[in-house]
């Protein structure tokens, strides 16, 4: 009797809440962040400021040994190669489906910087980066070579070889960057911006604002979409309450004409003043006799299905479209043999 509709609604809006919040937190911290407009005034910061300084910068990406790219003749700082074997493999149910397999991936990465038309700053660790991603540079598919060995050999292991797709994702030079994170200076003087031991850390393509607006925007979506959840879980979890209620009301008054029904029976009224005198529902369902409800004439032997209640003679199931006790639909009544 656990409501675990409305149980799962409620749960569900917790952590859609937890997460608007988070979200929410984190648009506060992005607002907070001190805004670098010219790279220069970095080293002035760093100078003045109490460490750790959290800053955010926008520039272009650069690096003084690019990487060529091999397919898409793309210059770029972070290269990453995949490549797939497309091929159909022959399944139990006998027709073939299209399967793959990673066969190779690879990733390089060499020094880069952000460049604001007049100083550089380097960046590190940017994959790992909140709102990182790499642009696909070339996909190709490369289609097998019809060799007819080959392809017996594999047509005999239940697979067609069908090519290889590859997949080339590369941050080019010259692209418009927004990083967040924590500015630091090295040894030799050379300003970098790094992961922070605590706090936000951000490679975006798109500006700060747009972040802090973006965040905004999900924190609100969560929001709303939490306590939508709440009070349709709220509504299930009453609606579930008032039937149990209901039903355990109903049941309450149909074992008591029952046993009235019983006792008039067997000519004494010995039954019934000893049922009453006890309250306990557990103690009056053993003293239950098997008497139909509706007619408390006959043993009752007719399942209903969908509620699984049992209370009725078949008989009188046949008048009825609804259960006696729930109230529910009868969509089917199935006979029990008793003994
Ligand atoms: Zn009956
Ligand atoms: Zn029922």
């Amino acid at each position: 009797m656990i409501p675990w509709g409305g149980l799962s609604c409620c749960l569900s809006a917790a952590a859609l809440y937890l997460l608007g919040r988070s979200s929410g937190r984190d648009a506060e911290i992005l607002k907070s962040v001190t805004r670098v407009n010219q790279l220069k005034e970095l080293a002035q910061l760093l100078d003045a400021e109490i460490l750790p300084l959290i800053v955010s910068i926008s520039g272009r990406v650069g690096s003084e040994t690019p990487i060529n790219c091999e397919f898409s003749g793309l210059r770029g700082v972070i290269v990453e190669e995949t490549a797939e074997q497309h091929f159909l493999k022959h399944n139990d149910a006998g027709s073939w489906i299209q399967d793959s397999a990673l066969m190779l991936s690879m990733s390089k990465e060499v020094p880069w910087y952000l460049d604001d038309g007049r100083d550089r700053v380097h960046v590190i660790g940017a994959r790992g980066a909140t709102g990182f991603a790499l642009p696909v540079g070339s996909e190709a598919f490369e289609e097998s070579g019809r060799s007819l060995v080959r392809g017996t050999l594999d047509y005999l292991q239940g697979l067609k070889m069908l090519g290889v797709k590859r997949i080339e994702r590369v941050l080019p030079i010259g692209t418009s960057l927004t990083v967040v994170g924590e500015a630091a200076k090295d040894d030799v003087g050379t300003i970098r911006i790094q992961r922070p031991h605590k706090g936000p850390f951000y490679v975006s393509p798109k500006t700060i604002d747009q972040l802090i607006a973006n965040l905004g925007k999900w924190a609100r979506w969560y929001k709303y979409a939490s306590v939508g959840l709440t009070v349709f879980g709220a509504y299930l979890i009453a609606k579930h309450a008032i039937r149990y209620i209901l039903e355990r009301r109903r049941r309450i008054d149909l074992q008591r004409k029952v046993l009235a029904a019983a006792a008039k029976k067997s000519g004494s009224n010995n039954d019934v003043e000893k049922a009453d005198s006890l309250s306990d529902v557990a103690k009056r369902d053993r003293l239950m006799p098997d008497l139909c409800v509706i007619c408390l004439e006959q043993e009752y032997n007719a399942v209903f299905v969908p509620c699984g209640h049992m209370c009725c003679c078949t008989a009188c199931s046949s008048h009825l479209t609804n259960c006696p006790l729930c109230r529910r639909q009868i969509e089917k009544v199935v006979k029990t043999f008793r003994h």
